[in-house]
């Protein structure tokens, strides 16, 4: 709905990551959009803001292979604020400013984090929230989105409710609209759990710390880097990365073996095979993407995680490094 109201069509271009969930893409493709990839900082994952201005500047170099775009336009920068640390959104503001493109900022895993002070979500034009189990706080499905455009906020109010727009009777509908609506019941569960965001962040900032205590002077393996730009972190999964030399899906099958549940995260987008069948995205194509893709593994993480389990979890992770 903000790719719509943003008034991004069929064609269009948008900048973003393939360093990401894949709804952060798709919700372009759905549009007949253009996600055209930029690669990410290797500390972070967030989107590399220089690549970005680059783009912005020169968007035939980083073109996806296969793709016919007749009147190609670029409209707007697709970041997402990944594993819950925002992205760097005065840079992205600043290339968005200069080329006069929306920004939508994909927030959906960082719920209540801050960037300078500022909420996550707020940055750009749009912000999205989604609260999906998996989330730090969750409604069964669905989500929230994030922004200060009347105009847009009334467009995608009537497109979630079945086209009505503020001032239609039940049976007139302005616009060709769907059903996004969130039910009450889900809404009241997410409304009460936003009463206690600050204690869920409080506590998962409590075991990302207690991994970091146990995990940071272990040889073959990085902890989470946090700019210093992030005032807070809202930690929606902890992923280490192994050294190059430790291949990290056997480490997944031993720590998997020993009750240890992991993942690896993310599988790069352009790799996705929908994607490239559709775009031609080959390996090499986004370096940094596919080495954090293939050395990244998300370990078990909650707020609700004591710190025996995360003892637990970091003994075994330093026995099999220590072994491999
Ligand atoms: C969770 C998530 C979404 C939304 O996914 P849903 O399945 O719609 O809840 C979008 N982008 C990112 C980066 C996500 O992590």
């Amino acid at each position: 709905m903000c790719v719509r109201a943003a008034g991004i069509g069929p064609g269009d271009l948008v900048i973003t990551t393939p360093f990401s969930f894949v709804a952060s893409s798709n919700a372009l493709l759905f549009e007949g959009a253009i996600p055209v990839f930029v690669d990410i900082d290797p500390k972070t994952g967030n989107i590399d803001p220089e690549l970005v201005a680059d783009a912005a500047k020169n968007i035939e170099k980083y073109l996806p292979r296969k793709s016919k775009i007749e009147n190609r336009k670029l409209k707007a920068i697709l970041p997402v604020d990944v594993f819950g640390q925002p992205a760097d959104m005065d840079a992205i503001n600043a290339v968005a400013k200069e080329h006069g493109l929306a920004v939508i900022e994909d927030s959906c895993e960082a719920l209540g984090a801050t960037y300078k002070g500022k909420q996550a979500g707020t940055l750009g034009d749009f912000g999205v929230f989604a609260f999906y189990p998996n989330k730090q706080i969750t409604t069964g499905e669905g989500g929230v989105i994030i922004t200060n455009d009347d105009k847009a906020a009334h467009f995608m109010r009537a497109l979630r409710n079945q086209g009505r727009a503020p001032g239609d009777t039940w049976l007139q509908h302005t616009h060709l609209g769907y059903n996004y609506r969130i039910d009450e019941m889900s809404a009241a569960m997410g409304a009460s759990q936003m009463s206690r965001l600050d204690e869920i962040l409080s506590k998962r900032e409590q075991v990302a710390a207690w991994y970091e205590a146990r995990l940071s002077d272990v040889a073959g393996v990085e902890i989470p880097f946090i700019e210093s730009f992030t005032t807070r972190t809202s930690w929606f999964v902890y992923v280490i990365r192994f050294d190059k030399k430790i291949n990290r899906d056997e480490m997944a099958k031993k720590l998997e073996a020993r009750g240890i549940p992991v993942r690896p995260y993310f599988l790069p987008i352009h790799l996705q095979p929908y994607m490239v069948e559709k775009f031609g995205g080959r390996e090499g194509d986004f370096p940094v993407t596919e080495d954090l893709g293939k050395r990244g593994l998300a370990i078990p993480f909650s707020g609700v995680m004591t710190e025996e389990q995360v003892d637990l979890v970091c003994n075994i992770i330093r026995e099999e490094v220590m072994k491999s």
